[in-house]
């Protein structure tokens, strides 16, 4: 008979692992997108409503669920993903860890309709900070709503340290970005506080580039193409003269799933040296697929980092691979710029 310990309660539990899930509007942005992708959606509609403060809401046309998996669905731990141990080394999913809704909805309003292709009717689960407040049947179209409202509302700290719906709004931008990138074959809208704000078709790279951030970026893209055993490199560097002071056009994908990497970032910059004016950041879209089981993706809950078996190798063939790209299109030298 144990003394003083004791297993916390399910709800309680989830709201401590979502403080590592969700840190802001946009963390459930990229978790609703992800799995709509996962879903297999071809058209994802993102709604949101003060930077995603008072509603974020995505719709997918994918597979849906039937009732039983719906109420599973915000179970912690829950997922269609993996089954066993040794799945891990061979990730095709954007999630697999099961916990995004269950978070989610341990810490905020969470609504969700589904139906499969099977069913006639669908299912309309409504979940409270972390309790179920009504399941029912509904009509709807195949496929997925979820709307996640009143965000934090049981975790005052959390809650005040939201920024205004403006930089809300940037960090949510910055995951759609993320998804919309990777997902080129997936047609995407946006609505921000009831004005469309974005409405891109299903294209290749280069249109998705084009699409979301402007069509003078046309010129600007220089595709990068490499292919070794370890490391296949692709996607598109920007000119040297289109550099930029801010930051916001530097795009890591490893096998399709957007990632945080300063060693590679350095690999690119060391390519890029002697081109750049000073305090500038070039732009680049680089996708990098290597073989699922030299990649660990599980190393924090969001999975924007992850580690690579042979990340030397991996930063020689990227960056031999940008100055290749480079050299190619005759690009010029810095001192060229003003003659
Ligand atoms: P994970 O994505 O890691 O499996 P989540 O908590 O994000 O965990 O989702 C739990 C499960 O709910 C998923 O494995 C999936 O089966 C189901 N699910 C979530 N979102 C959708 C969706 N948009 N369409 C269909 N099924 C979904
Ligand atoms: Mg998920």
């Amino acid at each position: 008979m144990s003394e003083r310990i004791e297993l916390l309660p399910e709800h309680v539990a989830n709201q401590i692992a979502a403080g590592e899930v969700v840190q802001r509007p946009a963390s459930v942005v990229k978790e609703l997108l992800e799995n709509a992708i996962d879903a297999g959606g071809t058209e994802i509609q993102l709604i949101v409503k003060e930077g995603g403060k008072t509603l974020i809401q995505v719709v997918d046309n994918g597979a849906g669920m039937n009732r039983a998996d719906a109420e599973l669905s915000v179970v912690r731990h829950a997922t269609s993903k993996i089954r066993k141990a040794e799945d891990l080394f061979e990730i095709h999913t954007m999630g697999f860890r099961g916990e995004a809704l269950a978070s989610i909805a341990a810490i905020a309003r969470l609504d969700l309709q589904t139906r499969n292709g099977k069913d006639d009717l669908g299912t309309h689960l409504k979940m409270m900070g972390g309790t179920r407040e009504s399941v029912e049947e509904t009509v709807i179209p195949q496929g997925t709503s979820i709307s996640v409202k009143n965000l934090f509302f049981n975790i005052p700290a959390r809650r005040n340290f939201l920024k205004s719906s403006k930089v809300e709004f940037r960090h949510v931008l910055e995951e759609f970005q993320r998804v919309a990138l990777a997902h080129p074959e997936v047609s995407f809208k946006m609505t921000h506080n009831d004005a469309q704000f974005l409405n891109i078709p299903e294209s290749n790279l280069r249109r998705r580039i084009v699409n979301l951030f402007g069509s003078r970026m046309n010129d600007q893209l220089v595709p990068v193409g490499e292919e070794t055993q370890v490391v296949r490199v692709g996607g598109f560097i920007c000119k040297p003269e289109y550099a930029k002071k801010s930051r916001g056009m530097q795009f890591f994908f490893v096998n399709n799933r957007f990632v945080k990497n300063p060693y590679l970032h350095h690999a690119i910059m060391n390519a890029y040296e002697g081109l750049l004016r000073p305090d500038t950041l070039p732009g680049y879209f680089i996708f990098l697929e290597v073989p699922p089981d030299t990649i660990d993706i599980n190393i924090h809950p969001t999975k924007t980092e992850i580690k690579f078996e042979n990340e030397q190798t991996v930063y020689a063939i990227l960056r031999s691979a940008v100055k290749h790209s480079l050299g190619q299109f005759n690009i010029r030298p810095v001192l060229d710029f003003d003659s």
